[in-house]
């Protein structure tokens, strides 16, 4: 007789949905608690890699995430005034050769919620507590708030999937907390099938990044990344990133221009110090943003956690299975997923101080010549090893 797991995942978001999705996969029984009232996404966008592709297609969601996505081309990086710094060569209909789409954050999360068909999905629930029992032993308790009251759910693993703020961290791991970047970063979708092409835009100026991807036939994300005082707030958004982006090139004002106001949102933007020495205690397994919150500037956050979900099903739910212990699955789990993440985080950090991270004029007159000189492919090899990645067979 197969006896069923159980696993609960603490976190609907983009982490812990893939990773109820690969569970499920593997015949386990899920519940997902999220602690606002409905499974949602921010107004934004993103790009999905091809090592997040290759996550959605270990999960069964890569044609859904296609169709729900644009297909678009990575043409490299210029200066504010449009001027080329980094040119990738065009090979193929995607440019680089590799494939990339635009995706609505609400398309991914309803991709995923579509995936996770099957798990038990409890929202308005904010967990509070988490026992974690032991790997080869006792099992682990999830205890919660909602309003109907407290509620616990025993389980033989749980999923940290709450995200940069993870109450399940700071239970298994309180020395590791949220480090500001200095930086906030203003969003907005905009409904235009004109001004962006299916070319990507990345504009760097001093002290800032702006960014432009189609995601749909008629919506194109923006991301305006800069400095930033903790916890500032404009009192009119919109106005403030207009006047800050007033002296660069298109497309940049009028994407800002033609987006609704109250459309355009801000975040402060924030990564994880010091490092987790593991992501695993007792039944407990720590994904997303609450294992490696990292900044945005290589776009990986999502895509990361993608891999970490569709890595739960197939370094865990299925080995464990197949009857590999617990604690040795955890342990191949914690020795793949930590060193990936982490570098990855690390590599985030180092191309912010050489993107937005620069503000003044010597600097960035140096950086610009330099970028102008290196072969487009030296520069790019950082970035290429982290999209090679693909799901464990
Ligand atoms: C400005 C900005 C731009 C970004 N751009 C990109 C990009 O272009 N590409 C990319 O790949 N990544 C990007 N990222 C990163 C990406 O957004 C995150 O890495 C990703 O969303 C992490 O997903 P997650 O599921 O781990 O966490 P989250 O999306 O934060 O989800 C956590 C979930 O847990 C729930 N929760 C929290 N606490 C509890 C609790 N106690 N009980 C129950 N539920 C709880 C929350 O409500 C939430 O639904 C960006 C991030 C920022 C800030």
């Amino acid at each position: 007789m197969t006896v069923e797991h159980h696993a609960v995942v603490v976190g609907g978001g983009i982490a812990g949905l893939a990773a109820a999705a690969s569970l499920l996969q593997e015949g386990w029984a899920v519940t997902v608690l999220e602690r606002a009232s409905a499974f949602t996404e921010v107004g934004a966008g993103l790009a999905i890699t091809p090592n997040g592709m290759s996550a959605l297609a270990a999960l069964g969601a890569d044609a859904a995430a296609r169709t729900a996505g644009h297909r678009v081309r990575m043409t490299g990086t210029t200066d504010e005034h449009g001027s080329w710094l980094l040119r990738v060569p065009p090979a193929g209909p995607s440019g680089s050769g590799q494939e990339i789409h635009g995706i609505h954050r609400q398309d991914l999360h309803g991709v995923l919620l579509a995936a996770a068909h099957g798990a038990v999905l409890v929202t308005g629930t904010r967990v509070v507590s988490v026992t974690p029992g032991a790997a080869n032993g006792a099992r682990a308790r999830v205890d919660c708030v909602s309003a109907k009251g407290a509620v616990s759910y025993d389980a033989d693993l749980v999923i940290g999937a709450d995200g940069l703020r993870s109450t399940v961290r700071s239970l298994v791991a309180p020395a590791t907390a949220p480090r500001f970047s200095g930086k906030s970063s203003w969003r907005g979708i905009v409904a235009d099938s004109a001004l962006v092409t299916e070319d990507v835009t990345i504009m760097w100026g001093p002290g800032t990044e702006f960014g432009a991807i189609r995601v749909g036939a008629a919506q194109v994300y923006w991301y305006g990344y800069t400095s930033s005082e903790e916890g500032h707030r404009w009192p009119d958004e919109k106005a403030a990133a207009l006047h800050h982006f007033r002296t660069w090139a298109d497309p940049v004002l009028p994407l800002i221009d033609r987006t609704p106001g109250d459309q355009v949102i801000r975040h402060d933007v924030y990564d994880l110090a010091p490092d987790l020495r593991t992501y695993v205690v007792g039944r407990v397994v720590l994904i997303g943003d609450a294992a490696h919150a990292m900044v945005p500037t290589m776009g990986q956050g999502a895509n990361s956690s993608l891999e970490d979900g569709a890595c739960i099903g197939l370094l865990i739910g299925r080995p464990v299975n197949g009857g590999v212990a617990l604690q040795a699955a955890l342990s191949t789990f914690d020795a793949l997923r930590r060193p990936r993440t982490q570098k990855i985080a690390r590599q985030s950090r180092s191309a912010g101080r050489v993107g937005a991270g620069l503000d003044s004029r010597i600097s960035i007159a140096v950086r610009n010549t330099l970028m102008r000189v290196v072969p487009a492919g030296s520069a790019m090899k950082a970035g290429a090893s982290v999209l090679a990645w693909r799901a464990p067979a």
